[in-house]
């Protein structure tokens, strides 16, 4: 299966979704940069993330917070003390591990003894103005959560909203994971899509269920994802984060083993409350029965590095020489690809053309000229285009094209007056 993530980094590059970060200059380990397919894909992702939250309820706030906050912020939290992983470090080639990934008490890379257990703090430091003195140190902020509670308030006030409600956030964070790895996967800088859903202490329970219910249903209706390569994981009491009442991760099956995907959290009134005492702002509401409570949060967090990775796994497929990415046209980069049979018949070319810039207007579609047509058949199903649409002699008298279906490499003819409505119900199918 290694293979198959060996492939999926090889076809990113190659074709444009994604590059190791600073690459002319030997990489930056846990860093990638998406290239133009990358970011037309995860714009989709993001956009469906989006459209789930924001657009589908009106009691879902949007948000954009600052990824330096004030430090206060991660003492109030805990992240300062206990946004840690246990670490241990060879001692002959002083490759620095996570306890918790080694599988024996010899170095992995060399046989070395390893050092006593230490405590490695995850939040990147930098300083704030000219000195770098301890009194202007601050952090890249390791998930987006906390600019959402710390605008709690400013919601509050200028919104109105009653309980339940939420506060949403696609923003960056960074972690200095110990180890990284297995491609996008555990990232040190990466972009999280967060909700904070505020409620009544007394219907946490049920808005969890409610939550977990409604984010697995959106893997597998809306991205189509394959639901035997989805599963929930109930964290065990003893393995929750010191703010979780409980945790349950939907797990996707990746090449190298089952990993979490999307973390669904009850927080509690942990982060409320102890923003209230830390800033000394009452962060509380009144309920519908005018008792003054700390709404508890529940919270749906994914990144959108992992969810482009568990996407380009669930969706690639070999047929013979054949690479597929079969991605649900939602997801794919480009909607359609549009050729003329031949680059050199300036007939085909201008009609071709016609059809591509007509239907830029309301989709992502691609124009290949190059090779034959067997070869850039091929090359639109590596990068997931859905149909291809061809312009040949018969077009010319005809007024129509041969469209040509991505996964069962069936073709039709179709006239251009209606290929719009055409392409719509097939889209949205
Ligand atoms: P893990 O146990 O894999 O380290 P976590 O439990 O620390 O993850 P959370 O803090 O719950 O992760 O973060 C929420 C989501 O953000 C995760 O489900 C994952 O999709 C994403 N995420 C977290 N850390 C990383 C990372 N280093 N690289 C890429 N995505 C990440």
């Amino acid at each position: 299966m290694d293979n198959l993530m060996e492939k999926l980094v090889s076809l990113c590059k190659q074709r444009g979704f994604i590059f190791p970060s600073s690459e002319i200059y030997g990489g930056i380990g846990g860093f990638w940069d998406f290239g133009p397919l990358g970011v037309r894909l995860t714009r989709n992702l993001k956009n469906l993330w989006w459209q789930e939250m924001v657009l589908k309820n009106d009691n879902i706030y949007p948000l954009d917070s600052t990824v330096i906050h004030n430090p206060k912020v991660w003492e109030a939290s805990g992240h300062t003390v206990s946004f840690t992983d246990p670490l241990q470090e060879c001692k002959s080639c002083h490759k620095r591990f996570r306890v918790d990934h080694l599988k024996g008490d010899k170095c992995p890379e060399c046989q070395g003894k390893l050092t006593e257990v230490k405590q490695f703090n995850l939040m990147f430091k930098t300083f704030i103005g000219p000195t770098e003195e301890t009194a202007s140190k601050a952090y890249l902020r390791p998930e987006t959560c906390q600019g959402i509670f710390t605008n709690f308030a400013g919601v509050v006030d200028s919104m109105r909203p009653k309980l339940p409600f939420g506060i949403a956030q696609i923003g960056k964070a960074f972690r200095n994971e110990i180890t990284t790895g297995n491609f996008i996967f555990r990232d040190r800088e990466m972009e999280q899509m967060e909700m904070e859903y505020f409620v009544d202490p007394k219907e946490d329970e049920k808005y969890f269920e409610d939550w977990k219910e409604k984010r697995m249903k959106w893997y597998l209706n809306v991205l189509k994802l394959n639901k035997n390569n989805l599963r929930f994981f109930d964290h065990p009491k003893e393995s929750l984060a010191h703010y979780s009442k409980r945790t349950v991760d939907i797990e996707f099956k990746f090449p190298f083993g089952w990993g979490e995907l999307e973390g669904v959290a009850n927080r509690t009134d942990y982060d409320l409350k102890t923003h209230s005492k830390h800033s000394g702002k009452d962060l509380s509401l009144t309920n519908d029965k005018g008792e003054k409570v700390y709404p508890y949060v529940i919270e749906p967090s994914v990144g959108v590095e992992r969810l482009t990775l568990a996407v380009l796994v669930d969706s690639y497929k070999k047929d013979k020489d054949r690479e597929i990415l079969a991605f649900d046209p939602k997801v794919a980069p480009f909607k359609a690809a549009v050729f003329p049979l031949l680059s050199n018949k300036q007939e085909l070319v201008k009609k071709a053309r016609s059809v591509y810039d007509d239907l830029r207007k309301d989709y992502e579609v691609n124009w290949d000229d190059r090779g034959n047509i067997g070869k850039r058949y091929y090359a639109q199903d590596q990068i997931g285009t859905p149909f291809c649409l061809t312009i040949d002699f018969d077009s010319l008298k005809k007024d129509d094209l041969t469209v040509r279906d991505r996964d069962t490499t069936k073709q039709e003819r179709v006239s251009i007056s209606n290929l719009k409505k055409y392409l719509k119900t097939k889209l949205e199918e």
